[in-house]
């Protein structure tokens, strides 16, 4: 086993520490998701082999090997991952990923909600997932607008099928990570403001936010959920 992705495992957590310290957090309200997207199915079995449970792939094209070695024998096995699908999902990809990955985190439109709810309604299952806004407002990132989701929580009760459980968002890349943190610091207070009106069911608590680059900003602002690709388990050449 290589001894790289130990020592930036150790790294990242010396990291989420001090993050934590500095925002009197406690380290337990974080969880990381390990995106594996850029790294090989050995290498995704490896964070597993270090406790990395929680995989975050954003295309099933991409993942699908990865899925059907690592999860593919449909048995309940032991130290079994819990998948997050990350990425931007097309309506009628719903089908392939809905009951395979446990959380989608980019939920942003009626009508993937609409095929979300089928396939988890013919699976008899309630498909937890996070609403991605698009706090900073650029062309590039997918994500409601923060004045859309009021009104889209609302209407997402009509869903049996889809438990809202975030908010998630994407900061822009910064050279500084410091000035990502409006961007982090307007989504808590969306989820705030949300959970003080009755549509948020009381189960919009999670946030969704923070990546290789601005993790630690994002953890000062409160993110529950972090998504960690290069910094930890690296981007290999295929
Ligand atoms: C790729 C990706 C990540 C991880 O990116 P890194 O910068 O490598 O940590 C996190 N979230 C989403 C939505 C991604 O697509």
């Amino acid at each position: 086993m290589s001894t790289t992705l130990e020592h930036r495992l150790l790294h990242v957590e010396e990291r989420i520490r001090q993050a934590c310290e500095r925002s009197g957090r406690n380290r337990d309200e974080i969880q990381i998701i390990a995106v594996t997207k850029y790294v090989s199915l050995a290498t995704t079995r490896e964070a597993l082999d270090r406790g990395l449970h929680h995989l975050g792939e954003n295309r099933w094209q991409d993942a699908q090997v990865k899925w059907n070695a690592i999860s593919g024998s449909g048995q309940a096995e032991e130290g079994q991952p819990v998948w997050h699908f990350i990425g931007s999902l097309q309506s009628n990809k719903a089908k392939d990923v809905i009951g395979k990955f446990t959380y989608i985190h980019s939920l942003d439109r009626l009508s993937l909600a609409e095929a979300i709810n089928k396939r988890a309604s013919q699976l008899d299952i309630v498909v937890p997932c996070f609403i991605q806004v698009n706090v900073s407002g650029e062309n590039s990132k997918q994500g409601l607008a923060p004045e859309q989701l009021f009104d889209f929580v609302s209407q997402l009760r009509s869903y049996r099928f889809i438990k809202p459980v975030g908010l998630m968002t994407m900061a822009p890349y910064e050279a500084e990570p410091e000035q990502t943190r409006p961007v982090f610091k307007a989504l808590r207070e969306l989820r705030d403001k949300l959970n003080r009106r009755s549509e948020a069911m009381g189960t919009i608590t999670h946030l969704s936010m923070g990546m290789s680059n601005d993790f630690e900003v994002a953890i000062e602002e409160g993110a529950t959920w972090i998504r960690l690709g290069t910094i930890l388990v690296g981007k290999e050449e295929d």
